[in-house]
């Protein structure tokens, strides 16, 4: 195995199951984390954790650890650390590639209203809806302003600070199958959900839920990101990476 590790920034399913897969193919791999999960699923390969310190930090690094190749797998509302991974790949002059998931596409039976901020979201709201919040602590502020809304806010942990929405529940779970969805959007009278089309199955089974119950989804659009090398799936990415380090692999 070499000893110049592929970088990849993760935080994502696909990106566990890419550093596995680049393991088992013989190539050594450091994964890095925000840090924002408190308990995160076991990696495969070796793991580090926090911020860089922005696009210099993350440049330090890569120089430091003599980096072959950089991942970008982050979520695809990541935009921070995808904007310095573009910086820091054209600087180190380090090979780069985006793994993104694609995202959902609207079916016939879904009633979407596509949104592209959350201030846009906030405003979508119907008065006197119940609304499944489908979205990461951080951005839960601006809804305080919908007093006039029962707000469903579903986390994985719990936050940190106290919400200061006025109507709400909170909900401590991940997502299940879409019969699990479809018995919780119904056991909670919901009218309606927020979520970031993030793509990908695991969140997909609400969507799914909500078409077959006819419920409205308020769907935040993807941020807009500058062109990149970006694959959509880990078989293509592994196939960009033995292209482009095979002489590497043991
Ligand atoms: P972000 O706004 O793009 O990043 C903010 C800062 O967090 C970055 O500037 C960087 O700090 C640090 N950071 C982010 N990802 C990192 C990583 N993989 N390794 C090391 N430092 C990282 O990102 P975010 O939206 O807060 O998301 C944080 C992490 O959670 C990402 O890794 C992402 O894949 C994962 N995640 C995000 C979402 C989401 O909805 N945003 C959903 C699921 C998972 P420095 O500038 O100090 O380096």
């Amino acid at each position: 195995m070499s000893d110049r590790p592929i970088l990849i920034l993760g935080g994502t399913a696909e990106a566990a199951k890419l550093a596995a897969r680049l393991m088992a193919q013989g190539y050594r791999v450091i994964s890095s984390l925000a840090g924002r999960t408190r308990e995160p699923a076991k990696l495969e390969g070796e793991v580090r954790t926090g911020g860089f310190g922005g696009a210099r930090g993350l440049i330090g690094y890569i120089a430091r650890e003599n980096v072959s190749l950089l991942i970008d797998a982050t979520h695809p509302f990541a935009t921070q650390i995808s904007d310095n991974a573009l910086v820091a790949a054209a600087t180190t002059k380090v090979p780069f590639v985006r793994l993104e998931r694609p995202a959902w596409h609207a079916r016939p039976g879904d009633k979407w209203t596509s949104v592209s901020s959350l201030e846009e979201t906030v405003s979508a709201i119907p008065t006197k809806s119940r609304v499944l919040l489908a979205l990461g602590r951080q951005h839960i502020a601006p809804f305080a302003r919908r007093g006039d809304v029962h707000f469903v806010v579903r986390m994985i942990d719990p936050p940190e600070v106290p919400l200061d929405l006025i109507d709400f529940e909170l909900e401590l779970s991940k997502p299940g199958s879409v019969e699990d969805e479809t018995t919780f959007l119904t056991k909670k009278r919901l009218s309606h959900i927020v979520c970031r089309n993030s793509g990908g199955c695991a969140s997909y089974t609400k969507i799914k839920a909500a078409r077959d119950l006819g419920l409205p989804v308020i769907m935040i659009d993807r941020p807009h990101r500058p062109g990149t090398c970006t694959l959509p799936d880990i078989e293509s990415v592994s196939h960009f990476v033995d292209e482009t380090l095979g002489s590497l692999r043991t």
